[in-house]
């Protein structure tokens, strides 16, 4: 059995605020990098345990070079760095029987430690109208390789969010959000019972979970906070822009273009300036 862990770091065990995903100014960086390991590893842990027999990991938070390499577990291959044209689920493709997400966080607008949607720029994601975060964009393109999304660790509110897109899906809760920057952590060891267990659960019975369905083909459409960062997107061949409501959209059912097309109008977008 193949299996894919996109690992972000915003929802991993301990971790609650920007000083331990920062960096170059996070004084708890280093910190938070090891805690990202040990995540990464009781699931792999886990997951070889259940049968498991290859593992790709995609560090998938900020430049993508945060795990340790040196201290994940030896029969996971790490991919790491970035740019890459499918970001946070590179590589990924229908040869994996699962994916599972690990450390990851509520959308922009709502509660949750550290909430957001890939970067500040973005008010709202939707695909086919549906408003999303970090978490249902990268299971739509899971869903289009037909690879269903068994697994998800994060806050409590990270949980909901998934559990609402896809029912039945195992949630590894490591923490319960207080605010957007604080909240009461599970101990250590609780915290990687807690993945291991629910990394278990998830592989024993993988069929249970069906791959994300969307129509085809996808619709794609970012709001923006202001029309100044729509314009910048909307340079982009193939997107429309809804001038009212400073959304840009797009149309494909190629995972790859879509990826790229959003990473296209995050990077003009993020140049536009305000003041
Ligand atoms: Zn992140």
């Amino acid at each position: 059995m193949k299996l894919y862990l996109s690992v972000d770091m915003e929802g991993i065990s301990g971790i609650v605020d920007t000083s331990y995903i920062h960096p170059e100014s996070g004084v708890n960086y280093q910190r938070g990098r090891q805690f990202m390991t040990d995540d990464a590893n009781a699931v792999i842990e886990a997951a070889l345990a259940s049968g498991v027999t290859e593992i790709v990991v995609a560090d998938s938070h900020h430049t993508m070079n945060n795990l340790l390499w040196e201290k994940l577990h030896p029969r996971a291959r790490l991919l790491a760095g970035s740019p890459r044209d499918c970001s946070m689920m590179h590589g990924l493709d229908a040869s994996f029987d699962a994916a599972m997400f690990i450390g990851y966080h509520t959308r922009q607008g709502v509660p949750g430690v550290l909430s957001h949607t890939m970067s500040g720029v973005v008010r709202n994601l939707f695909i086919n109208g549906r408003v999303m975060g970090e978490f249902g964009f990268n299971a739509a393109i899971a869903g289009l390789y037909k690879v269903p999304v068994i697994m998800v660790s994060g806050d409590n509110l990270l949980a909901k969010e998934a559990r609402e897109l896809i029912p039945g899906i195992h949630t590894a809760i490591v923490k319960e959000a207080v605010s957007r920057t604080a909240a009461i952590c599970l101990p250590r060891e609780e915290a990687t019972a807690t993945l291991k267990e629910q990394t278990k659960l998830a592989l024993g019975n993988v069929s249970a979970i069906a791959p994300f369905r969307n129509d085809l083909p996808l619709e794609l459409a970012m709001e923006f906070s202001h029309a100044g960062q729509a314009e910048m997107a909307a340079i982009v061949p193939g997107t429309r822009y809804e001038t009212s409501t400073n959304t840009v959209s797009c149309r494909t059912d190629d995972p790859q273009d879509l990826y790229k097309t959003m990473r296209a109008m995050l990077n003009l977008a993020s140049q536009a300036a305000f003041f």
